[in-house]
């Protein structure tokens, strides 16, 4: 039987130390820590996400400005918002919560966002110190992942790192971090041959594809980390994730649930980013 990492308990104790933190900003800056939440278009999930994190912001002492702009705002008025937001001194981090409404650029938008504010870390400049292993604003829900494994004590150093999905907010930075962490790493995809028997070689599985229960217990080496990021919805629409858990948590030797694992610990790491972002202004 494996051992379940328990990501809400850790997200609750950074949270207790990001508090502390924020505290220790005021003090010494005469000023709160603020990010600003940028929510444009009336997608309900995005809606539920932007409210946890003004939650969360709540929770830690960080200030937080939540704009939301309607579903046909145009480029021009959402890049100025993001003009105002640069400029304003008490705004120490800026997220513009995605997907936006189709018409909008996404890849323009985000590149508004100067590198030192992008506390969700998806700006080029960002992900290109990532990749040279330099110190950088990461990507939460990666960086989330690799806080759990230091948690428990997982030195990904010389262990074969197996990432399972290349999106750029979770597979690929996923990847650099653990290959900073001297992992050998290889990536998957949806065009990757024996899919299987990569996954298998994995002493570190990372999920991150988005299918309900996807990764069987034959995708598993007896012993092996599993890290599923998945949030999906099985056959009776309850919350799971991309693996499936009761046939793999018999044969890992640690495992994250869904709910309960990483997706406690994004929101964490965006409050971190904030406060790493403030301290660093
Ligand atoms: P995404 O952008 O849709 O990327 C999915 C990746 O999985 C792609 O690289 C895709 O390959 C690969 N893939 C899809 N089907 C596959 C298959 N059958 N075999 C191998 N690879 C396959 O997804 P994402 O944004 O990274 O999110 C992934 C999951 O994590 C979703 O369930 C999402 O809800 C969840 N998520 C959770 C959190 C959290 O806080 N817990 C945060 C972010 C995301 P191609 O590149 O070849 O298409």
């Amino acid at each position: 039987m494996s051992i379940k990492i328990d990501g809400k308990a850790l997200a609750q104790e950074l949270r207790v130390s990001l508090r502390e933190r924020a505290l220790e900003f005021k003090k010494t800056r005469g000023t709160e820590i603020g990010l600003a939440v940028v929510l444009v278009g009336e997608d309900p999930a995005s809606q539920v996400y932007v409210r946890n994190k003004i939650k969360a912001c709540e929770e830690v002492g960080i200030k937080s400005y939540s704009y939301h702009l309607p579903q046909d705002a145009s480029r021009e008025q959402v890049l100025s918002l993001i003009d105002e937001l640069v400029a304003e001194e008490n705004v120490h981090g800026i997220l513009v919560q995605l997907p936006l409404p189709k018409h909008l650029n996404e890849q323009e938008i985000l590149r508004h966002i100067p590198p030192k504010k992008d506390v969700d870390g998806f700006c080029a400049e960002n992900v290109g110190n990532l990749a040279m292993n330099r110190e950088t604003i990461v990507a939460c829900t990666p960086f989330g992942v690799m806080k759990m494994l230091e948690k428990y004590g997982i030195d990904p150093k010389g262990k074969t790192a197996v990432v399972l999905g290349r999106s750029n907010i979770v597979g690929k930075p996923m990847a650099m971090l653990l290959l900073n962490a001297d992992a050998t790493v290889t990536v998957c995809h949806s065009k990757t041959e024996n899919l299987q028997k990569v996954c298998a070689s994995a002493d570190i599985l990372v999920v991150a594809i988005g299918k309900a229960k996807f990764v069987t217990a034959d995708m598993v080496k007896e012993g092996a980390v599993v890290i599923d990021v998945g949030m999906d919805r099985d056959e009776n629409g309850k919350l799971c994730g991309d693996v499936d858990f009761e046939a793999v948590e018999k044969k890992a030797s640690y495992i994250t649930p869904v709910p309960g694992g990483v997706g406690p610990m994004t929101i964490t790491m965006l409050m971190y980013n904030t406060v790493l972002a403030a301290f660093r202004s």
